[in-house]
């Protein structure tokens, strides 16, 4: 039955569309169940009503125009209990509701099993047979298991297909506005912008839908494709010749004749004289042909998909290097938008033109998210059902705050939301005025507040808004934008550029935090579970050539400016850090006896990991400082993974352990007297930094964005009000409750101006 259930599912999850998805489900668990009938009732939000959408052995002329409330039926009983229902004999059940189109009156066993998505009932799947006959307990079984598979599927597909408005039948008709779709906030600020898709090079699934603009190009770029794929595969061919059987090769011309003028050709030649260009036309062939064959049953034929998946690949790849040649331009209010967006599609769009960004997977922890931040560009990540296909071009409000996104917005939205830039540009603008007061509250507690920074640019902008150091410089953010590990003299200059920028104040160096989400594309790390693997110090101390090289860049780069700390990520035991500062010894011992002049630096440990919260102590007698990650130490504490958007409601950075757990951390590392800073992204939220600062953090390192809003906070309360705050959230149980007592102590402190401001409510389709 497994086997079953998987075809099944693979079949739903490559369909193009709703329709498609529905109509394979009916037909193929009718077979695999051999029942009579199988029927899918999906929700209808405009009429809160379950439709039937699609069935195999009822009236198709019911499809689209019977209707079910929660109240009617068996079918509104399984929606309503959100659990299923298998009787033996539908028509004594005193919930049975006869309907007479629908053909309903033969049909006696009768199991529905409720479709569940997030939580909410998506609809019903249900089988009937003639016969009175109670379905059993593996047949249950089945079904309920289907369904939790299918579901993603579908409301993928429901919501891909709210592009258009629906009639009840499903037939698409006008585009519609304002079509909403929901992720995760992960950097605030609204910006109404154009959509830029950043596709995958040679992802056949990644290339988007765009009309042609001119069709004879688009054919003609086909054709160069198509001559120089057979040109690659003769020549592959001829070389294999010899060395593999002739049968073997025999598949090079199987390749050939699909590449033939009158085969896949030109198929993809008249989708282009349909309107779409080259590469959209492409995927819609292939993957089309790929579908047909997965679902045959005979394994020959059914692993022909992988080899036609290949060829459509490799003729992807020519289409593409040939419109590398060409520029992509790129609208003024570029909002970029990638299945999964990396730090290094960042720099994607010019300098100027970048105002917005979304990402189908990833959460508001990512790192991509935090660079976001650190920019200042409004992001939404972790968008799962966005068909992002298919959005080319289209016009977009980001909404930062509530993680939302609406494509195609009205002229009452653009509004709204065009009163919101306007009065977070007026904020911006008064708290610039800050930039050269300290952070202190008005009882004279001063705290010193210092960046984030990883970007090139982030200099600039920490300096401009009035930083008093660098808390955490990521070093992996510029060997991730590049094809090999860099050298010790291009690592020395580009530190030597953070450095002097900031001197005479401190810039913390992070030594190569690499791992989880941040890879570099010449050092791949594959794992099951990544956030558990080999991340951070543990990859740089199997790796001293690495390690080393980074170190004697960071010292080198500091002789004579001496504003250099040198901080290590992930550590979990004591033996990791004295190896570390061992390493360290060895090149500053090493460089000395070079001639270089380096003073030794400050060295410390982030605490990141739950294993380091109960060691700060420890750690703190072999440190020079503490600095606290409270990115991982949440997803750790937490076990919720920071980059996944289906826990990111669980990622809650006010969860009293968390806070617990930053509380202990500065009264064990201060009881060595050590410096206590955090460079988390919790200390660039107004609320966390006054509770930090109330627990005593000697430094906040936030990004360069944030940084004069924190700095409005403390210098708009007193220490006094920060340590209530604090003593009151101390009480509390609930990350929520937390978030709440925040937000309300914020607005009387009179710094509402710093909470989200007030967004239109849209309904999501
Ligand atoms: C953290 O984990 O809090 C941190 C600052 O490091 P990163 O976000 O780069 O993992
Ligand atoms: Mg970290």
């Amino acid at each position: 039955m497994l086997k079953v259930l998987r075809q099944i599912v693979q079949d739903v999850s490559t369909a193009p569309d709703l329709n498609a998805v529905l109509a394979i489900t009916v037909g193929r668990v009718q077979k695999a169940m051999q029942t009579e009938v199988c029927s899918v009732f999906l929700h209808n939000q405009d009429t809160a009503r379950y439709v039937l959408r699609a069935t195999h052995g009822l009236n198709p002329e019911a499809v689209g125009k019977v209707s079910l409330s929660p109240d009617e039926g068996i079918v509104g009983l399984v929606a309503k209990r959100a659990e299923p229902i298998n009787l033996e004999d539908a028509f004594m059940h005193p919930s049975f509701h006869y309907i007479d189109a629908i053909g309903e009156d033969l049909f006696h066993a009768f199991l529905g099993v409720p479709i569940m998505h997030q939580r909410k009932v998506l609809g019903v799947l249900v089988v009937q047979q003639r016969d009175k006959r109670r379905f059993d307990e593996s047949e249950e079984a089945f079904l309920v298991t289907l369904s939790a598979q299918l579901a993603g599927i579908i409301a993928h597909a429901h919501a891909t297909g709210s592009m258009q408005t629906e009639s009840l039948d499903g037939a698409p008709s006008e585009i519609r506005k304002d079509i909403r779709y929901d992720g995760v906030a992960a950097a605030s600020g609204v910006v109404i912008g154009e959509i830029v898709v950043a596709s995958i090079p040679a992802d056949l699934d990644s290339v988007v839908d765009r009309d042609a603009e001119d069709i004879e190009q688009e054919k003609a770029d086909l054709k160069r494709a198509l001559v120089a794929v057979r040109k690659d595969i003769s020549e592959v061919s001829k070389n294999l010749a010899g060395r593999i059987s002739k049968d073997e090769n025999a598949l090079f011309d199987v390749y050939l004749r699909m590449l033939d003028d009158n085969a896949l050709p030109s198929e993809i030649y008249a989708k282009i004289d349909q309107g779409s260009w080259a590469q959209g036309a492409l995927r819609e062939v292939i993957l089309e042909h790929v579908r047909t064959f997965a679902a045959m049953d005979d394994p020959y034929l059914s692993e022909r998909s992988t080899d036609i998946k290949d060829l459509g690949k490799r003729i992807l790849q020519h289409l593409q290097e040939d419109m590398g040649d060409r520029q992509t331009v790129y609208p003024e209010n570029a909002v970029l938008l990638a299945d999964e967006l990396t730090p290094a599609m960042l720099g994607l769009v010019p300098d100027g033109k970048l105002s917005g960004l979304i990402s189908v997977t990833g959460s508001g922890n990512s790192h991509a998210a935090i660079l976001a931040r650190s920019m200042g560009i409004p992001t939404v990540m972790g968008v799962v059902d966005l068909p992002f296909r298919r959005l080319e071009g289209e016009r977009v409000i980001v909404d930062g705050y509530s993680g939302r996104i609406y494509v195609n917005p009205s002229t009452e939205l653009v509004q709204a939301f065009s009163r919101i830039v306007i009065d977070e540009q007026i904020v911006a603008d008064e708290l610039k005025e800050l930039r050269d007061l300290p952070a202190i509250t008005k009882d004279g507690y001063r705290l010193p507040l210092w960046v984030n920074t990883g970007l090139a640019a982030d200099v600039g902008r920490s300096l401009e808004q009035g930083a008093e150091g660098i808390g955490l410089y990521r070093t992996e953010i510029p060997f991730m934008i590049r094809d090999s590990f860099p050298s010790e003299q291009e690592q020395i200059e580009s530190y030597r550029t953070q450095l002097e920028a900031f001197a005479p104040r401190p810039v913390t160096m992070r030594t190569l935090d690499i791992g989880g989400d941040k890879a570099l594309p010449y050092f791949p790390i594959e794992e099951e579970n990544p956030s558990l693997g080999w991340r951070g110090i543990r990859v740089t101390l199997d790796h001293p050539e690495i390690f080393m090289v980074q170190v004697r860049a960071m010292l080198r780069a500091s002789e004579g400016l001496d504003n250099l700390r040198i901080m290590l990520p992930m550590v979990t035991s004591v033996s990791e850090v004295e190896e570390a500062l061992r390493q360290i010894d060895r090149a500053l011992a090493e460089l000395k006896e070079e001639g270089y002049k380096i003073k030794k630096p400050p060295v410390g440990v982030m605490i990141e990991v739950p294993a380091a919260v109960y060691q700060t102590r420890r750690f703190a007698r072999l440190v020079d400082f503490i600095s606290v990650g409270s990115n991982d130490l949440t997803q750790y504490l937490l076990a919720v993974d920071r980059n996944n958007p289906r826990v990111a409601g669980l990622y809650a950075s006010y969860h009293p352990a968390v806070l617990k757990a930053l509380d202990f951390i500065v009264h064990e590392a201060h009881k060595e007297r050590k410096h206590v800073s955090i460079c988390g992204e919790i200390a660039a939220d107004p609320g966390g930094a006054l509770l930090l600062m109330a627990m005593g953090y000697d430094v906040l390192s936030v990004n360069a964005n944030n940084l004069p809003k924190i700095k409005y906070a403390i210098r708009n309360v007193s220490f006094s009000r920060a340590r209530q705050l604090l003593l009151s959230v101390r009480s509390l149980h609930d990350a929520e409750e937390i978030h709440q007592e925040l937000r309300q102590s914020l607005k009387a402190f009179g710094l509402s101006r710093l909470t989200r401001p007030m967004i239109p409510e849209q309904k999501k389709h």
